[in-house]
């Protein structure tokens, strides 16, 4: 049995993490060095077998997936923000960038939030704790675009949340990260290119807003194995 070694060390270079890519390198230099040592399969697969045997624990298929975390800014050492939808900014479409400070109306004005990718009649979530003090309208005369506003005195932070068929009402106390509604589609709206999203704005007690990707970031993080019994 023949093992295209190359094609295999090529495949694992390119599939895998630099460690494992830097452990595949220190290891063909060991086995090269020691290449004289003969097995059936001759050379080559003695290096296959010694790549492949010190390899093997550190790529084992580790899933990774995204993770949100909101920024502890009351040192209380529990997040002080989530992500409205779990999901990532939105990047350039038909309709400009969903990043914060991005241009709109040919410069006119700037995106005075983030977007955050969703899917329609998805879970909003609370970006932040505090009381509901408004349920309003994104757009003048349009019914069907709901914005909610969390109020946090402690953090002296406001937060709106757009696009959001809420049910949560005025008076309402809210922790972050609790379900406030269902994300609203926006394609009536923006026919033809936007991505459905929820406008997150974050307003300091000045009224100055501010980048919620400050304060909700993510990394990567091996895919926790929990599965739920239901
Ligand atoms: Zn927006």
């Amino acid at each position: 049995m023949t093992h295209d070694w190359r094609a295999r060390l090529s495949e694992l270079a390119n599939d895998r993490r630099l460690q494992a890519i830097t452990l595949v390198a220190a290891v063909v230099a060991t086995a090269a060095a020691a290449a004289p040592v003969h097995t059936p399969d001759g050379p080559r697969a003695a290096i296959f077998t010694a790549v492949e045997r010190a390899v093997a624990p550190a790529v084992q298929p580790v899933e990774m997936e995204l993770v949100w975390q909101g920024a502890d800014v009351d040192g209380d050492g529990a997040p002080d923000f989530a992500n409205p939808t779990g999901n990532e900014p939105r990047e350039h479409d038909a309709y400009g960038s969903g990043q914060f400070g991005a241009s709109r109306d040919g410069g006119v004005r700037r995106h005075e939030g983030v977007d955050f990718i969703a899917t329609a009649g998805q879970t909003v979530v609370a970006p932040i704790s505090g009381y509901i003090t408004k349920i309003g309208y994104a757009y003048a005369g349009d019914g069907n675009l709901k914005f909610v506003e969390i109020s946090n005195p402690a953090l002296k932070l406001e937060a709106r949340a757009f696009y959001v068929d809420p049910d949560v009402e005025v008076g309402q106390t809210v922790r972050v990260g609790q379900p406030i509604g269902e994300v609203r589609s926006l394609q009536r709206k923006y026919p033809g290119g936007m991505t459905d999203h929820v406008h997150l704005e974050l307003i300091d007690r000045r009224g100055r807003r501010i980048d919620a990707t400050n304060v909700i970031t993510a990394s990567y993080q091996p895919k926790s194995d929990f599965s739920a019994a239901d």
